[in-house]
């Protein structure tokens, strides 16, 4: 019997060597010990891959870059470790029952060969300011993975070109770390409409379109308060990506072109909108029927078709927020974010606001009534970010 031990052994030990020794440049042949009576296997560990690292094991015996196979007694528990190096990530083992990136365990009843994949960590590259496809080509090459990719309209960014990008440039994460990127659409101006002077009535098309959120903001209104057009102004130029934002810096440019609160006809816009409207003249003159301008048109069909959920129009000159009749939780915090007093005036009737409210009973469309000198560079900001603050709710 001992000698048919000693043969069984001399057996196993050679195919080991045979199996890990011919093709695998880490695995030292051994003598093969005709002497020995104790059943051993060869555990063998390979390193492959474009990265770099070790390969432990417990109980010791493989230090693998320099010791890759190792001798353990028949029914030892071999638990094998990896460490990536530096600049590296660890993948993920393969061979003799294991996976995954865990530790790799292995009873030892046969010889048994193990690999250990590490690759070189993603260095997330400098893509902003690249065509998508060059970018989606450099995070490949920097061992990264492309994340999701956000579409938003730029003023500023070429169509088809990467405004931001998520993480930063030279951060070094495992190996495969997405990079999520936000992509130019370009600018998208659309024509709503025309004066009664058949005057152009434009709008500008910001931020994300396949947001959930919906945002209008109209500059000016009546012709003679045309403050809140550099806010326009300023929102057309920003890239927003959780909110589809819907910009109409002028809806009266007739009015604007006169220096006149009305429209060429004279009729006040904002009483001449189909929600408790009733007839008025003068200055306020309402128009001898809801809708009869299209202007007033212009903005139905708009509010209509796109449904925001928070509308604002900027007046002049009360310097206050109006309590218009929406979510009142919106309008406070646009008025704190711009410092302004909420105060609740007049619903008027025929009113733009007071007809939105109305026919999108959850949304909030309010009246901004901004002082009535021009805003400062800072005011400008400070009213556009308020802006979106809101409208990305
Ligand atoms: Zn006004």
């Amino acid at each position: 019997m001992a000698l048919v031990g000693s043969i069984v052994c001399a057996f196993v030990l050679a195919s080991g060597a045979a199996a890990g020794g011919a093709n695998n440049p880490f695995v030292r042949s051994r003598p093969v010990a005709l002497v020995e009576t104790a059943t051993v296997y060869t555990l063998s560990v390979a390193l492959v891959g474009s990265g770099s690292g070790t390969v432990t094991s417990s109980p010791a015996g493989v230090d693998c870059g320099s010791t890759c196979s190792y001798d353990f007694p028949s029914g030892t528990e071999v638990i094998l470790t990896a460490t990536a190096a530096p600049g590296s990530s660890f993948a993920g083992w393969s061979g003799a029952g294991c996976s995954g990136i865990g530790s790799c365990e292995v009873t030892m009843s046969a010889a048994e060969s193990v690999t250990a994949t590490f690759d070189e960590a993603c260095v997330v590259p400098e893509v902003t300011g690249e065509a998508l496809k060059a970018a989606e080509r450099a995070v490949e090459a920097g061992n990264c993975r492309v994340g999701k990719v956000t579409h938003v309209f730029s003023r500023k960014v070429k169509k088809g070109f990467v405004i931001s990008q998520r993480p930063k440039p030279r951060r070094r994460l495992e190996s495969g770390a997405e990079v999520a990127l936000i992509v130019s659409e370009g600018t998208r101006k659309v024509l709503l409409g025309r004066s009664v002077d058949g005057r152009p009535i434009v709008a500008y098309e910001v931020g994300n379109p396949a947001s959930s959120r919906r945002e209008l903001v109209v500059g000016c209104i009546h012709g003679n308060e045309t403050a809140g057009i550099a806010i326009a102004r300023r929102l057309e130029r920003m890239s927003l990506t959780t909110v589809a934002l819907w910009v109409v810096p002028v809806l009266n440019p007739d009015g604007v072109a006169a220096g006149t609160r009305g429209n060429a006809h004279g009729v006040d816009l904002n009483r001449n909108f189909p929600h408790r409207w009733q007839m008025q003249s003068g200055v306020y003159y309402s128009g001898p029927r809801p809708l009869s301008e299209p202007e007033s048109r212009t903005a139905y069909r708009l509010i209509r078709r796109f449904r925001p959920q928070v509308s604002i129009w900027f007046h002049q000159h009360l310097d206050v927020v109006d309590e218009s009749g929406g979510q009142i939780a919106v309008e406070r915090r646009f008025a704190a974010l711009v410092g302004l007093p909420l105060r609740r005036l007049t619903r008027e009737s025929g009113s733009v606001v007071g007809w939105t409210n109305h026919i999108l009973p959850r949304s909030t469309s309010f009246v901004v009534e901004l002082p009535a000198r021009a805003l400062s560079e800072p005011a400008v900001a400070r009213f556009a970010r308020a802006t979106t603050a809101v409208g990305t709710g």
